[in-house]
């Protein structure tokens, strides 16, 4: 192609123009914000959240950006290596998964990493503008109309691919609408979700420690009774970054010592980090509301030569932490698709099902979970009741055996598909552990 467009230069979109690079002489990545030395952008306040990088995520980072570790760990994030990395169920650690990594880093600092690499590329360049509109050229995109510092209002960039990159709140679907394509369906699941995170000093209060997470589970009815959800990770500059997060009136509000008695219901590492560190600037919060996805497989026309990734595509209930791994996960579709060497005027319907085959393990995953809460309403899947409960007892089950629970957080991290928990030999052992209990 001569000419690619990513329209959206956050994470998702700097993981596209990555891939895009491989097959477009001129890859341009259209981003309003300006992202400073903060690593904040104005139309993301969820980069102030913690994140945390699945493994998988890490694996498809490290694969499109060699290295890349290792530079985030000399400017100061740490890498977790088994018994660093600690889940808690109901406040009972859970057992241990030899080989487990995690990165402790800030969303920020691991995406000014991934621009800067980004921007090295010979031929990618950003452009400081708003995308305003696509320009369709009978059946297919053609370019994309932008305003902004860097582009005249109304300037049209020609390109022979495009990219939807644009987040949660893309306005590609009332861009289509107005051109009279019929909008993707959507799937959604209120989930009514409050985050609240905040920095803290770190010393070596907690050890070698990079992440602590601790959610509700079958003994609680997942609910937040035994012990407060959270989580804590080791971060660039010396710190602990520290989550809390509930559901409809147990939503974490902004008010430093409510956080501070909140963290203090939470297991030991966070309460310890409450007890002994200093708390650096303010609680920020964030409400998610719900999950949503945009199903194009479902459409009978698209335009050729446009794709959608990140958030624009699949944005689910932040949690589970698989935003990040879905987006590395759907460009890794996009270069399967490429490589294909397909015809951009026809739509990239072969992309689509492969986004969707991700999208569709995140989605079952997190949407399952998510009504274990009483004020999520549905819509329940066939079945529903007799999954919950082997879904609750693997969870037991995963809490007392490595090997069960390796498998367990393999699915979890996005390594394996969910359909792993269904294999006769897992199962088998999580009834053998369950019953010698
Ligand atoms: C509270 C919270 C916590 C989370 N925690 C985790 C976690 O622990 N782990 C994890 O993996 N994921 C997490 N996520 C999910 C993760 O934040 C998202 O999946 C991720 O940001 C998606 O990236 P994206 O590039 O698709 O969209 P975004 O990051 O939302 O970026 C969209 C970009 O498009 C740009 N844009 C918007 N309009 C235009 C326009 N008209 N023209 C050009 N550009 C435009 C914006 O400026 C922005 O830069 C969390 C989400 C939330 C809400």
């Amino acid at each position: 192609m001569k000419r690619a467009i990513v329209m959206g230069g956050s994470y998702a979109g700097l993981i596209a123009a990555r891939v895009l690079s491989d097959y477009a002489e001129d890859v341009v990545v259209i981003e309003p914000d300006v992202i400073g030395g903060d690593g904040l952008g104005r139309r993301t306040p969820q980069r102030h959240q913690l994140h945390a990088l699945l493994s998988m995520g890490h694996t498809q980072l490290e694969r499109w950006f060699p290295g890349i570790t290792d530079e985030l760990v000399k400017g100061g994030a740490r890498l977790g290596e088994d018994q660093d990395v600690q889940f808690y169920l109901d406040g009972r650690l859970k057992a241990p998964v030899p080989g487990a990594r995690m990165l402790g880093a800030t969303r920020p600092f691991l995406e000014s990493h991934l621009r800067r690499r980004v921007a090295a590329i010979e031929h990618v360049r950003f452009c400081q503008a708003q995308a305003t509109g696509l320009v369709l050229r009978g059946d297919r995109a053609a370019g994309v109309t932008t305003a902004g510092p860097d582009s005249e209002d109304g300037e049209t960039l020609e390109a022979d691919f495009v990219v939807d990159a644009m987040g949660r709140n893309s306005p590609l679907e009332d861009w289509l609408a107005h051109s009279g394509w019929d909008q993707a369906p959507v799937d959604s699941m209120r989930v009514d979700l409050g985050y609240a995170t905040a920095m803290f000093h770190r010393g070596d209060e907690l050890g070698s420690t990079v992440i602590a997470h601790s959610s509700p589970g079958p003994a609680s009815n997942y609910q937040p009774t035994l012990t407060e959800p959270g989580a804590l990770a080791a971060v660039e500059g010396e710190r602990w970054s520290v989550v809390l997060a509930g559901y409809a009136d147990h939503r974490p509000g902004p008010d430093r010592e409510e956080f501070l008695r909140r963290m203090r219901r939470c297991v030991a590492p966070l309460r310890t980090v409450a007890d002994v560190s200093e708390m650096i600037g303010d609680v920020r919060t964030y409400r998610f509301v719900e999950s949503r996805r945009r199903v194009h497989s479902r459409l009978t026309r698209f335009p050729g030569g446009l794709v959608v990734v990140g958030d624009a595509l699949a944005s689910v209930n932040p949690v589970y932490g698989q935003g990040l791994t879905l987006a590395a996960l759907e460009a890794n579709a996009l270069g399967a698709y490429l490589r294909s060497h397909p015809d951009p005027q026809n739509p990239a319907w072969d992309y689509f099902r492969l986004a969707e085959t991700v999208v569709d393990g995140a989605w079952q995953l997190s949407t399952a979970a998510d009504l274990a809460q009483p004020h999520v309403t549905g819509p329940y899947p066939r079945g529903y009741r007799v999954q919950k409960w082997v879904a609750d007892k693997l969870t037991e089950a995963s809490v007392l055996d490595s090997a069960v629970n390796a498998q367990y957080m393999g699915v979890v991290n996005m390594e394996l598909p969910p359909k792993a928990l269904t294999q006769p030999g897992f199962l088998a052992r999580a009834a053998r552990v369950l019953l010698s209990r």
